[in-house]
């Protein structure tokens, strides 16, 4: 089944802390045993198949993605694609007398979608998948806080038969105190306090015997209670010990539902069509073979070199001007990160204005990876210096890239690291993938202007800029 040019994919194995090279449609293969229940039809088993391919190719190193980051040299983690526990052992016991047919079923799936992968603007998409949606999928943001094109809400009763679509869990006061850390007020055992509905005007004697009380509306006797439900004694109180949750559906809810996904598959839907049901505006195409020496292929990149036209940003003492200090370090960096097989685009290559919200709406066209706004900073005080880096709260990899170019910056230029924040800027904020603000110094400190005079330096701030792309891509 596997040939020569079969790519392998260097996998974390958590529990033995070593790393394997596993050739990549046998890492699929895991994975799909691990997400799914082998009786799925067959074309639930392709999409899932195609799922788990995307998976690895938007993660893995050698296609050009983050990697593993806790390990150098890492594509994957089994535990983060849980496929820790799989192998042939655990596998042949698991299907026992069905293991051949099983596995042939498995192998269909595998080898007809082979080199398959999802793609949105020709990169492969974040594939999330959830058990059951329980009546309709969710719109990204709702969940994770980031608004993704391809993820958004589909109505879907497809998984009505699912043992998940309706589900309810008792938990008892003390457990519930217990997993949210929390303390109701405490309920003294008592008949004053009635519950609506439930249980209500009670009468009782001077000895505390209930005498007569109504439950769920209808009246009863005291003696009928005891006797109906056996308690030891009439004289009772009653607190509520028990809350039920009523569940609809089971995982995160965003993209791909699984028993929907199976079940337009019994009603004869192709893998294809189930896959651009939940998956809006996506394609499904084979990947492209990964390249070693261009670690940034396929990555697209958007340079904004700030101010420009009439808007000349801020001022040195000397007359430098901050819109053409960043629209050269755009250009240089630009180049660099194409000779590492980016694809580059500037907001602007020459000295003309642009506005912010035209500046965000060329990004929310173009999508790419990532949004870099090139800027300077002024200051009253001449002797103030430094850089600073700003992403959107709560963009854990605007936050991250910010935090490798500050890195690389102050080790090809000495800048001073005046730290990677957060910020409500207009474009970390309107720009809707991720994206940073790097105002790279102070152009109102006499020595910076004199220093970005020197096209070396600017060269030292182009590289450095291009290394924290780079690393970030790298772990
Ligand atoms: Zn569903």
């Amino acid at each position: 089944m596997l040939g020569n040019n079969d790519i392998y994919i260097k996998v974390y194995r958590c529990l033995t802390d070593k790393i394997e090279s596993l050739p990549m449609e046998e890492v699929v293969k895991m994975m799909i045993l691990s997400e799914i229940n082998i009786d799925f039809h067959i074309e639930l088993l392709k999409c899932q198949t195609i799922i788990a391919r995307t998976r690895i190719v938007k993660e893995a190193k050698c296609f050009g993605g983050k990697g593993y980051s806790e390990v150098e040299d890492c594509d994957i983690c089994d535990r983060d694609f849980c496929i820790e526990m799989i192998n042939n052992k655990y596998i042949k016991d698991k299907w026992g007398d069905n293991y051949a047919k099983n596995n042939k079923k498995l192998n269909e799936a595998i080898n007809s979608t082979k080199g398959l992968i999802i793609t949105y603007n020709n990169k492969p998409i974040d594939a999330k998948y959830h058990s059951t949606c329980g009546g309709a999928t969710e719109n990204s943001e709702n969940v994770t806080g980031n608004q993704i094109t391809y993820l958004r809400r589909v109505l879907c009763d497809y998984c009505k038969e699912s043992p998940y679509w309706d589900n309810k869990r008792d938990f008892f006061l003390d457990e519930i105190e217990d997993k949210l850390r929390i303390k109701f007020p405490n309920i003294t055992p008592s008949l004053k306090s009635e519950i609506k509905g439930f249980i209500e005007e009670v009468d009782k004697d001077e000895s505390g015997r209930v005498l007569s009380m109504k439950i769920g509306g209808k009246k009863f006797k005291g003696t009928e209670i005891r006797e109906l439900l056996g308690l030891n004694s009439t004289r009772f109180s009653i607190s509520p010990a028990v809350i039920s949750f009523n569940t609809q559906g089971k995982g995160h809810g965003i993209g791909f539902c699984q028993y929907g996904g199976n079940e337009m598959a019994q009603k004869g839907h192709s893998y294809y069509e189930i896959l651009k049901y939940y998956y809006t505006g996506i394609a499904v195409k084979k990947y492209n073979k990964p390249s070693i020496k261009k670690p940034l292929s396929g990555k697209l990149i958007m340079l904004d070199p700030a101010h420009g036209g009439e808007d000349n940003g801020s001022e040195g003492a000397k007359g430098m001007k901050e819109k053409d200090v960043v629209l050269e370090v755009g250009k240089y960096t630009k180049e660099r990160l194409e000779d590492l097989g980016a694809i580059v685009i500037l907001t602007r290559e020459d000295d003309r204005y642009l506005s912010l919200s035209k500046r965000a709406e060329l990004a929310n066209d173009k999508k790419p990876d990532f949004f870099i706004t090139l800027s300077l900073s002024a200051f009253p005080n001449t002797s103030v210096n430094g850089c600073e880096i700003y992403h959107y709260r709560g963009d854990k990899d605007s936050q991250a890239l910010g935090n490798y170019i500050m890195e690389n910056l102050v080790k090809e230029t000495n800048l001073i690291n005046r730290g990677v924040r957060t910020a409500e800027l207009f474009l970390v904020k309107e720009v809707r993938n991720s994206a940073i603000q790097i105002f790279i110094d102070y152009l109102t400190n006499p020595d910076v202007e004199e220093k970005l005079a020197d096209k070396k330096n600017i060269q030292k701030i182009s590289k450095g800029i291009v290394q924290g792309i780079v690393s970030f891509y790298k772990y």
